[in-house]
């Protein structure tokens, strides 16, 4: 295998986390155990095959339409709330970083890794990392709405190498779904995919910093 020499990242559920939709609908009312089942089930639909083939991430006007379909699960128990779901935790400036990303990060970076984020949004991801002073530390951003396609179709992987000016064979793609981040095995990237953990909890991603 060839050396490791750059690594591409995804955004949510990897890098950062997103708001918290159930705390949002407690505070509207709703019992939190309802709220939390809601929001799993959302989530969990989210990530399914069937939704990633909506290629929801190419244009803003898709996504909102996805979303707020996947978040009308929460209507019957009050209405109106997939609008403000949508508004709370779609805009990728309110997501945070989970703790092992702003030490792996800096960690990379100190030892001349190149960092790329690959990820299929409808924004630019740039202000969430300046907002808590990551994109120092990433040296590329490949967004699927730019692009024109999504993960996981490996043209989004081949682009972001190259903005990387890395080789596939020489990078390591990092993500939290086979079905999208699992693509890039198929540009040639070895792929670490990292299991679900609670939102602002380790991700897991010291084992990273092993493999360079
Ligand atoms: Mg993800």
């Amino acid at each position: 295998m060839a050396q490791l020499t750059a690594v591409l990242f995804d955004f949510g559920d990897t890098l950062f986390y997103s708001p918290d939709g159930a705390g949002l609908m407690v505070e509207e009312g709703l019992a939190p155990d309802l709220a939390d089942r809601l929001w799993r089930e959302i989530w969990a639909s989210a990530r399914s095959a069937a939704e990633l083939a909506r290629q929801r991430d190419v244009s803003p006007e898709r996504h909102r339409e996805a979303w707020t379909r996947l978040f009308a699960r929460a209507e019957p128990h009050l209405p109106g709330v997939s609008e403000r779901l949508y508004e709370r935790v779609m805009v990728t400036d309110n997501w945070t970083p989970f703790p092992d990303s702003e030490r792996t990060l800096p960690w990379l970076k100190e030892r001349g890794v190149r960092v790329g984020v690959v990820s299929n949004v409808t924004s630019d991801l740039r202000p969430a990392f300046a907002r808590h002073g990551l994109d120092a530390f990433v040296d590329s951003f490949t967004h699927s709405f730019e692009q024109r396609v999504e993960k996981p179709d490996p043209r989004i992987f081949l682009a972001a190498c190259e903005a990387l000016g890395s080789r596939p064979a020489e990078t390591l793609m990092v993500g939290d779904s086979h079905l999208a981040d699992g693509g890039a095995v198929e540009a040639g990237l070895t792929t670490l995919l990292l299991p679900p953990v609670s939102r602002g909890t380790e991700r897991g991603l010291d084992l990273v910093t092993k493999l360079f």
